[in-house]
């Protein structure tokens, strides 16, 4: 029997239960869950021992958490949890003020804010998508798993975040979640990675072939490598740049706190590729490494002219040079981690070594005084924590 509610008088009633019902006996419900049990992957249910465990195609008993194989993977789900924050504790009323006071901002300023919020606001549910959708079922280890339950609900808070912006600017809500289908340097982005998402977010679909297998690394690296570890990094590097010059502190606040959970994406995301390769060396063949590359190239060229179009001119202390010159920085960092050649000659300076502050929360006590200031009387985030 299950739980023990503390209830004798349940607990005698429930010692003399009905037997349960015979296979003969139509039960629709019981026939549904049973149909529904049958979906899902096949596991062994006898006790697990950690040398059975393996990030795909596992047939160990996922419902057992321990003992861990992958002790990062739980250490970063508990990393992730200690840097609880929430949209709402943000104040927003400065940027309210600013939005609505002719002349605080530029034209150029404001398209920036207004792309970003554009491109994010739908970005992080296509995220989301992928990982509820095709990612969670095909991860096969529990501690793994724990974490993208987690970062699910971090992509659900981003989105928050960028609808509480975009409520409290009282900007024109069409315009900015369209712009994915109505602006081509957005919708660029957008369409790129759906295409990874498309064929594994079948039912259907399912790993433990080569070919399978190097479909979803190959997702798995559209996703954690380009689309978090590329796409977001120029609106980033914007929306963090006008913070640094006092403009828009709210809504730059919403951003750092995202740029870290979404460092901690693209960390996770790396450590899965490499252990998915270390664990299925076949699959990481030179045709394959190649793919990969030129994959973080496309994605790299996408957001450059991503800058292009967000910048027409220099703005804010940058051009959209110099962020193309970051954006390939990223990208022969983001080969590096993988273990592929740098697309650019691997000796690219970072010109903006601010924006590696800004990730590590720790180190920016002095760039926000006045959150900080403010977290503290609220009793709210902890600094301390990165
Ligand atoms: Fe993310």
């Amino acid at each position: 029997m299950g739980l023990n509610w503390g209830n004798d008088d349940q607990s005698n009633q429930r010692a003399v239960a009905p037997p349960p019902p015979e296979r003969s006996q139509a039960n629709p419900v019981l026939e549904q869950q049973q149909t529904l049990l049958d979906q899902l992957p096949q596991t062994d249910s006898s006790r697990v021992r950690v040398d059975d465990k393996r990030m795909i195609n596992c047939r160990a008993d996922l419902n057992q958490l321990v003992p861990f194989k992958y002790k990062w993977a739980w250490e970063k789900y508990l990393a992730a949890c200690r840097n609880n924050w929430s949209p709402q504790e943000v104040n927003m009323q400065d940027d309210i003020r600013e939005w609505n006071t002719p002349g605080a901002l530029t034209d150029d300023e404001r398209r920036i804010v207004k792309r970003s919020l554009g491109f994010f606001s739908t970005a992080d549910s296509l995220v989301a998508n992928n990982l509820v959708l095709a990612v969670y079922r095909l991860i096969t280890n529990p501690e793994c798993r724990q974490y993208l339950l987690r970062q699910a609900f971090e992509e659900a808070m981003h989105t928050e975040a960028y609808q509480y912006c975009i409520e409290s600017l009282s900007m024109d809500e069409g315009e900015i979640f369209n712009m994915y289908h109505e602006v081509s340097s957005v919708a660029a982005k957008a369409e790129w990675a759906i295409r990874y998402t498309r064929a594994i977010s079948d039912p259907n679909f399912a790993t433990g072939t080569v070919e399978k297998d190097r479909e979803f690394l190959k997702n798995l690296i559209a996703y954690y490598c380009v689309t978090e570890g590329m796409f977001f990094y120029c609106g980033f590097t914007q929306v963090l740049s006008m913070g640094r010059r006092g403009r828009l502190k709210g809504i730059t606040e919403q951003f750092r706190y995202i740029m870290r959970d979404e460092s901690m994406h693209v960390d996770f995301g790396v450590a899965v590729i490499n252990t998915i390769v270390r664990e299925n060396p076949q699959l990481w063949d030179d045709e394959m490494r190649r793919a990969s590359r030129e994959m973080i190239r496309e994605g790299t060229e996408l957001e450059i002219a991503y800058a292009h179009d967000t910048m027409p001119q220099p703005i804010l202390g940058f051009s959209a040079d110099s962020m193309a010159q970051y954006l390939r920085y990223i990208a022969d960092r983001r080969c590096e981690k993988i273990g592929l050649e740098p697309l650019y000659s691997g000796r690219v300076e970072n010109p903006f070594p601010w924006m590696s502050e800004m990730i590590d929360l720790r180190k920016e006590a002095n760039f926000f005084e006045r959150q900080v200031t403010d977290y503290k009387a609220n009793a709210g985030l902890s600094w301390s924590e990165g």
